[in-house]
């Protein structure tokens, strides 16, 4: 940014102008706006700038500006059509001590006048630091098109009524109030009275919201499935739908994320800002902390929230602050691969139980009932598998599993970038590192996919070979 954006005090300030052509009207049009005191020195004024005179809006002296012209002004517009005349006059405004800007030459000037979008005292201003007018027109017109023209009368009305909102609690209770001004209230009585209304509008919209019964915030524990937005359940959606803040886990997908309320607050909980991740107690006392504001806070996480996912942490949180909760259920990432490989979890006459085991814990690899596990027929869902194969792999070996026993490792399942690798025990760690998954992938121990589906088309071929 070479250029930074600043609002500057002018009521009140003087705001010099040499020129009386084209350049000068144009700069004038908008300075014409502002509360500064404006002074031209132009020869030969256009009329425009005569009239404007004529109705005591600038003050016009009909000479060539001189040193000592701009002592004491704010700003400096060097306006007179003629490029020498224009560096002359900057030499000596800035000898005055005035910032300059020279029009249409970015190098020789101070600052730039932005686009300007004017809803005072809503102002938006557009700077390309000079190189594409063109798209900062645009973008004008854009915003122009977004911000209704009543914006500014409801935003000045609105001013000296900020104090009297304080009665209302912080948080959502203010955004709620301003959101149906602004969206509502405000604009319906400009339509069917005028601004002279908007206080009586103001204080009855006020009145409203204070007997309104503040409805106690909840959280859901939503689970978000393993990736494809189809496999949300409708529970999920309606959440989604009617959340005021959402926080998520690192795994949830961009395209679910899609469909969260526009209006909501989301949270990344699993964010590289926050450090690794967010600490377990800052996500606690976030979830809390808006629950608690009033805010049907949505806790998203991947799968099925009760899987491998620390919600009884969240739980306890939540309900030690007095909050109420509910559980959605989600598709945990161990169904989702199964489904990719055309599997069963249990099976007559193969398993009656499947376990679902972690990778690691907090200490590190996690201990399991490995003499259990390696018997024939077991099948376990290993999520967070990817580091520890090599240690999983070793453990069952050691208490005599069969090397041949088919593991399975579906990385992104249900996502568009699935890809499923087939080994076995002793191939395991291997083909797990030769493989490179950067994804999420969760290890089916014990079930390989079935025959039909056994060569899947997104895995190389180099993978296969393995
Ligand atoms: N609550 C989640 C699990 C969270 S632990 C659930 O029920 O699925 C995170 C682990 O889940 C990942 O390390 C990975 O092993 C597994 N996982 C999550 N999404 C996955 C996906 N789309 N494909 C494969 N594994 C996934």
């Amino acid at each position: 940014m070479k250029h930074f954006p600043i609002f500057l005090a002018v009521e009140g300030r003087r705001i010099v102008i040499a020129g009386g052509g084209d350049a000068a009207i144009a700069k004038l049009r908008l300075l014409l706006k502002t509360e500064a005191r404006l002074t031209v020195f132009a020869q030969n004024p256009a009329a425009e700038i005569e009239g404007w005179a004529g109705e005591g809006r600038l003050t016009l002296l009909r000479r060539d500006f001189g040193p000592g012209d701009a002592t004491c002004a704010a700003l400096f517009y060097a306006a007179s059509d003629d490029d020498a005349e224009d560096a002359r006059t900057a030499r000596l405004a800035r000898a005055d001590g005035a910032l300059v800007n020279m029009v249409d030459n970015l190098e020789g000037s101070q600052f730039i006048t932005p686009a300007i979008v004017d809803r005072d005292p809503v102002t938006v201003a557009i700077g390309t630091e000079g190189t594409a007018p063109v798209l900062a027109r645009r973008i004008k017109a854009h915003l122009e098109e977004h911000l209704s023209p009543t914006l500014g009368t409801l935003a000045r009305i609105a001013k000296g009524f900020r104090t009297r909102t304080r009665a209302l609690p912080m948080g959502r209770s203010r955004r709620d109030f301003w959101a149906e001004y602004y969206d509502t209230a405000g604009p319906r009585t400009l339509t069917e009275q005028d601004e002279t209304a908007l206080p009586a509008t103001l204080d009855t919209l006020l009145e409203t919201h204070l007997n309104r019964e503040t409805t106690p915030g909840r959280v859901d524990f939503v689970g978000a499935g393993p990736g494809d937005p189809e496999l949300l359940t409708l529970k999920a959606r309606k959440a989604l739908d009617t959340a005021d803040v959402v926080i998520h886990d690192r795994l949830i997908s961009p395209e679910i994320l899609e469909l969260v309320r526009r209006e909501a607050q989301i949270f990344d909980a699993g964010k590289e800002g926050f450090g690794p991740s967010m600490k377990q107690v800052d996500i606690n006392a976030l979830i809390v902390e808006h629950a608690k504001s009033g805010a049907h806070v949505v806790r998203l996480k991947s799968g099925d929230s009760t899987v491998f996912g620390r919600l009884d942490e969240e739980i306890d949180a939540v309900t030690g602050a007095g909050i109420a909760f509910t559980i959605v259920p989600g598709i945990t990432a161990a169904s989702a691969a199964v489904a990719g490989i055309g599997q069963s979890l249990t099976k007559r006459h193969r398993n009656a139980s499947v376990r679902f085991l972690t990778g690691h814990d907090m200490k590190g690899f996690a201990e399991h009932d490995w003499a259990a596990l390696a018997r024939p027929g077991e099948v376990a869902a290993i999520y967070m598998g990817k580091k520890s194969a090599r240690f999983i792999q070793g453990r069952l070996m050691m208490h005599g599993a069969d090397p041949a026993t088919p593991v399975t490792v579906i990385e992104n399942a249900s996502r568009p970038d699935e890809r499923v690798l087939e080994t076995t025990l002793t191939h395991l760690e291997p083909d797990l590192s030769a493989a490179h998954m950067t994804g999420p992938a969760l290890t089916l121990y014990g079930l390989a996919p079935r025959a039909a589906l056994a060569v899947t088309p997104t895995l190389p071929q180099q993978e296969l070979a393995l």
